[in-house]
């Protein structure tokens, strides 16, 4: 038990890109007493937990940064398009370190319980080690890709080799080299790792459930020249980011990607495969909007596998059909298709046969057992909900936030819930969260959040809560947003919870952008917090 004091102003749980800013604003900016509780043994939240080989943001760098401080975008120096995990690690231990973090922040601390206490007006938080803290607000900065999904295949303890799964890496790394290695999963990550794990491995065998549209990222060192050119650019690359809808600095073509021809159509998906990353979807403005547009992307991309793959089984394999493009998270990769010409990598489709069980010496389908010494689950995240619901957060009079949510989440804005007073959500589900770049949706919520506090502050109020017929109103926009997209059309995305089983199939993000969404949440604190009530 600790001796330290355990009143706060304010407890956030988390100290990923989310808790680091909301811990300097809150403190720095407002002068409030604020605690950290972080469950890892080190700050960088999810580039503390993802080590896995060939892990790196598909954000580019000069934009997956911060952009609240111009002197640490100036002083920092990112040496990759795309830097890898070790690199973006280093950056956010530099902002614990430059803004003198590290004293309000305790590490190794997982919070498994969060009550209201009606009568103080404040919240609760107890952790699995039986410490427990009271503050008047409490902060989720938990993210939403921070609870790794091991799907429960039966047998997986009987395994006599290694079981890893790539959201829980071991800092010490794993060497690959002369063994057998099944990669569960082909999402972001799989598509990361893939092709890094084959260069050392004896075998690599990939089980497939869901082939994947993936674009080149074309990563490569960043010169001096840009390096400097971005530094100076700052201010209008960030102004870009938060007036786009994805808090990417690009803009999305004017038009339509049947208004133009089809030479000039291919020609502008040939130019964006070439530049590579995310610029791909912006090609044309209705490729999230217009199924008929979007067939085009789709079948650029598999002309692509098809010209890269040389058996054309395989290529057939890895050919997604049956959703739109990017209505899952669109990966982009480096040698991912090529790296299935390679002798030893074998492709497995596990929409033929499906895993049935994990056995001592491997893995075993409908139709093969596959021996191995190590299965890599790249199997993702109980997304969004997953670590909200894993506080166990009680609200007023003990309702559970989980029997809330039992049909899906319900907030208003993505920052509160109503019944739960004093308690925000960073990047919650119902905003734009992890459809945008999201150090941009981060510093807004972030700022929000700070702003809010110092409303109430400054106007002697204590508490404020999201009104019922506020997040009804909201849940409504969220699911009329999402329906204007292609997005809901992917059955088995993570955005709808479809990846883990029995989870309610609601699609959670905010797609009605980023830009849209920042200014409503302005108008909203503007107009004295419209849908809350403030006493
Ligand atoms: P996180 O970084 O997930 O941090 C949350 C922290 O909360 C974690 O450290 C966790 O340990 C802690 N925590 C959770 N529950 C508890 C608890 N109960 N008690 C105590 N502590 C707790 N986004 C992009 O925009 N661009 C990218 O290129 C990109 N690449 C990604 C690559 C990978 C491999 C993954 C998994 C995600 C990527 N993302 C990317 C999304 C990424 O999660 C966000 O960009 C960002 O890092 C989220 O920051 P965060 O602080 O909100 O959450
Ligand atoms: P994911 O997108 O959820 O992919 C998980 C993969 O595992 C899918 O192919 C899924 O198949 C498969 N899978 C899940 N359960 C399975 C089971 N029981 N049997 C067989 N296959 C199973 O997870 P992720 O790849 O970790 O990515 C999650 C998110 O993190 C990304 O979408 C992205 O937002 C972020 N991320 C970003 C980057 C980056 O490049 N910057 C890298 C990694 C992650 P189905 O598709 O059929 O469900």
């Amino acid at each position: 038990m600790s001796t330290a004091s355990t009143e706060f102003d304010a407890i956030i749980v988390g100290a990923g890109f989310a808790g680091l800013y909301q811990l300097h604003l809150l403190r720095d900016r407002l002068g409030l007493r604020a605690r950290v509780l972080e469950a890892a043994e080190g700050v960088g939240g999810t580039w503390y937990w993802n080590r896995y080989p060939g892990a790196r943001c598909d954000s580019e760098s000069f934009y997956y940064s911060y952009s609240f401080s111009h002197e640490l975008e100036q002083e920092w120096e990112w040496t990759e398009r795309y830097p890898e995990q070790p690199e973006i690690l280093r950056y956010l231990n530099h902002v614990a370190d430059r803004f003198a973090l590290r004293p309000d922040i305790q590490l190794g601390t997982r919070v498994v319980g969060a009550q209201f206490d009606a009568e103080r007006q404040r919240w609760r938080v107890t952790t699995q080690d039986g410490e427990a803290f009271s503050a008047q607000f409490l902060i989720t900065a938990v993210g939403c890709l921070s609870t790794a999904n091991l799907p429960a295949l039966p047998g997986i303890d009987s395994f006599t080799g290694q079981v890893l799964h790539t959201g829980l890496w071991p800092h010490e790394g794993v060497d690959f080299s002369g063994k057998r290695v099944g990669l569960i999963g082909t999402g972001s990550t799989g598509i990361q790792a893939a092709p890094v794990i084959a260069q050392t491995a004896k075998q690599l065998v990939v089980f497939q459930r869901t082939p994947n549209y993936s674009v080149p990222a074309r990563n490569g060192p960043l010169d001096a020249q840009t390096q400097r050119e971005t530094k100076e650019n700052y201010a209008e690359i960030r102004r870009k980011s938060r007036s786009s809808t994805n808090g990417h600095p690009f803009s999305v073509a004017p038009e339509g990607a049947l208004e133009v021809s089809e030479a000039e159509r291919a020609a502008r998906y040939e130019a964006a495969w070439q530049r590579g990353g995310l610029w791909f979807r912006a090609s044309f403005k209705d490729i999230m909007t217009c199924p008929r547009a979007n067939e085009t992307a789709a079948e650029f991309i598999r002309a692509k596998i098809r010209e890269v793959v040389k058996d054309p089984e395989v290529a057939e394999r890895l050919t997604p059909r049956d959703y739109p493009f990017a209505a899952k998270r669109p990966p982009i990769d480096t040698d991912y298709f090529e790296t299935f010409n390679r002798d030893n990598v074998l492709l497995v489709d596990l929409r033929k046969a499906q895993i049935d069980a994990i056995v001592p010496q491997g893995v075993r389908t409908g139709e093969a057992v596959y021996p191995l010494d190590v299965i890599v689950f790249a199997t993702g995240f109980d997304a969004l909900t997953g670590p909200l619901l894993a506080l166990n957060i009680e609200g007023e009079g003990g309702v559970s936030l989980r029997k809330r949510w039992a049909a899906g989440p319900r907030t208003y804005l993505g920052l509160q819930m109503p019944g739960f007073p004093n308690l925000f959500t960073i990047t919650g589900p119902g905003s734009p969260s992890v459809l945008t770049n999201m150090p941009i949706a981060i510093e807004q919520h972030a700022e929000w959040i700070a702003d809010c506090i110092a409303h109430l502050r400054a106007q002697g109020l204590r508490r404020i809560e999201a009104t019922e017929p506020a997040s009804e109103a909201w849940a409504a926009e969220v699911n009329r947003a999402a329906e204007a997209t292609l997005l809901p059309m992917a059955s088995s995305s993570w955005y709808l919870g479809a990846n883990i089983p029995g989870k309610p199939r609601v699609f959670m993000p905010y797609a009605g952008g980023m830009a849209h969404y920042a200014r409503l949440c302005q108008e909203v604190a503007a107009e004295g917090y419209r849908g809350f009530e403030l006493s």
